[in-house]
């Protein structure tokens, strides 16, 4: 691999934020009821009243910019705006598309709770950070892993490993070796949608191992990589390799399991993996060429600590 092919990403730690601002209970929608129910149970407080004014008379949940205003005054939230067919809710007058930017200012000056302090996260922000935080908080839910559809599942780690083998039906294995044969019996259609899931335990971890077929440029091709059901900053303390051979030649691949917070699609277009010509495939199979017959062996290992805070990510394909 030559230096240019190697992307370097540093890990983002979205906690250091501003923190000298105001520090408000605001958000409705996650962990924020309990804080709601300690402020009114102290009495109308300014904290109560800003939060009041900050809330849609509409549908009653907080505002976040863009507010907007009727040409009476009247504020209402974004979404509910999309939806009163410009109309003001409370005095019918006709809404046109006024801003209200003082409010806006207000919101935007507030510190919330991330959404998912529900999941753990302590983390408190002013408005904007806040959502650049949440795309990146490590208490986010994690999407499903599985490959072969569009599934829009998402959860925490062992949330999702009982939706792999309740609903996706996908094989569990303990132990961290493989040894895996992948028979397909009509080679010559390889199509995107080929791909196998297998969800393998140990280290107390769950790692998720793709094999699928997909076309590269003209050829197609095959492939097998393993993710690490969890944040990138702890996938790196793992690694794997897997094997693939036969007529005495043998192919090795040796890796880093890529986090499920990068997407199937994103680490095999990466080829962040075992990449298997098709040509090889089949004479690994041996016989005839008219039957893939694949057996691909690997183990996965802890590594010892280390205390690197970038990582590089190989992008082949840029
Ligand atoms: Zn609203
Ligand atoms: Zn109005
Ligand atoms: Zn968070
Ligand atoms: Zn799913």
């Amino acid at each position: 691999m030559d230096l240019d092919s190697v992307e370097c990403v540093s890990s983002y730690d979205g906690l250091e934020e501003e923190t000298s601002h105001l520090h408000l209970p605001f958000s409705k929608s996650h962990g924020g009821a309990a804080i709601d129910a300690a402020a009114q149970a102290q009495g109308i407080s300014p904290a109560t009243s800003i939060h009041e004014l900050l809330e849609c008379p509409v549908c009653t949940n907080s505002m976040y910019p863009p507010i907007h205003q009727c040409p009476n005054g009247h504020t209402l939230c974004l979404t509910c705006k999309t939806r009163v067919q410009n109309r003001c809710p409370t005095c019918r007058q006709e809404l046109g598309d006024i801003r209200c930017l003082a409010l806006e200012k207000v919101a935007e000056s507030l510190e919330l709770p991330c959404k998912f302090s529900s999941l753990g996260c302590p983390g408190i922000f002013l408005y904007y950070s806040k959502l650049k935080h949440e795309s990146l908080c490590n208490f986010r839910p994690y999407n499903c892993p599985y490959a072969g559809s569009d599934c829009s599942v998402m959860g925490d780690i062992p949330f999702l490993v009982d939706h792999l083998r309740d609903d996706h039906k996908v094989d569990m294995h303990t132990g961290c070796t493989f040894n895996h044969r992948y028979v397909k019996s009509n080679p010559r259609e390889v199509e995107n949608a080929t791909w196998m899931l297998t969800v393998f335990h140990c280290f107390g971890q769950y790692f998720c191992l793709h094999f699928e077929a997909f076309q590269l440029g003209m050829a197609p091709v095959y492939m097998a990589f393993l993710r690490f059901m969890g944040d990138e900053s702890e996938a790196r303390n793992y690694s794997y390799s897997l094997e693939v051979g036969g007529n005495g030649r043998k192919l090795i691949w040796e890796g880093t399991p890529r986090s499920i917070r990068d997407s199937h699609r994103k680490v095999r277009d990466s080829h962040d993996g075992l990449i298997i010509q098709r040509n090889m495939a089949l004479f690994f199979s041996g016989g005839d060429r008219k039957e893939l017959k694949l057996r691909v062996t690997g183990r996965i290992w802890k590594e010892q600590q280390n205390s690197e805070s970038g990582m590089c990510i190989p992008n082949l394909n840029t």
